[in-house]
């Protein structure tokens, strides 16, 4: 089923435009490569399908942009996932840090009307187990959000959210679940590393190390 398995490949590319955007600003063919672990020449052939089907187009700096169209898809999409993320996590207990990798294979057969079913049975949950808002539910992060890496050293923080971009790395997510890094917690930074470029961080009397490129990607609030 030709037609099928290319459906699925651009609705994962729609996703991941959609998350590098919103986290790292203007995407490049090359950040997709990397992300999709495909060859830039994959990558090409599938952006020139997409942007003849209108889903995205190719900005003066080469950055690959969502058009309207693409733009409401991809959100369509990213709702889907995170229901599913929901659903998992909340009600089939499967574990907050793998919940993302499943979901990423039962998203694409979910009909509109499954959809529709699974959001009132969740009560229509605003955010993902991840803490990243689900697009049209109206949610947002708080104003004052800041990234983990740049917070003042001995500062009490509550986490926000994981940002998406993280949440393919299965055993950086376990990582961050056995050290409570989740959206909720409220852990102490104790110090910076210069020399390996990390925080120290603790959780009830127990401290690990972080590093700030992970941290980068962490929302948290500032607690008093
Ligand atoms: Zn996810
Ligand atoms: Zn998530």
């Amino acid at each position: 089923m030709a037609v099928e398995r290319n459906s699925v490949v651009v609705e994962e590319y729609l996703q991941v435009i959609y998350a590098l955007t919103g986290s790292e600003g203007p995407v490049k063919a090359i950040q997709l490569a990397t992300r999709l672990a495909s060859s830039p020449s994959t990558v090409h052939a599938t952006l020139s399908r997409m942007q003849r089907d209108g889903l995205v187009e190719v900005g003066p700096k080469k950055e690959v942009l969502l058009t309207s169209k693409g733009q409401t898809k991809a959100e369509s999409l990213v709702y889907r996932h995170q229901l599913v993320e929901s659903f998992l996590c909340d009600r089939l207990g499967i574990p907050w840090h793998e919940v993302h990798h499943h979901a990423h294979i039962l998203e694409h057969g979910l009909t509109p009307l499954v959809v529709e079913r699974l959001a009132e049975f969740l009560g229509f949950p605003g955010f993902c187990p991840h803490g990243t808002p689900m697009p049209g539910s109206g949610t947002n992060l708080p104003a004052s959000t800041l990234a983990l890496s740049a917070l003042e050293e001995g500062r009490d923080f509550q986490v926000v959210v994981i940002r998406e971009v993280l949440e393919d790395q299965q055993e950086l997510m376990e990582f961050l679940e056995r050290h409570h890094l989740q959206p909720g917690e409220r852990l102490k930074f104790l110090e910076k590393i210069k020399a390996t470029d990390s925080m120290l961080l603790e959780y009830q009397g127990t401290s690990f190390s972080l590093p700030l490129g992970v941290a980068d990607k962490i929302g948290i609030l500032p607690l008093a």
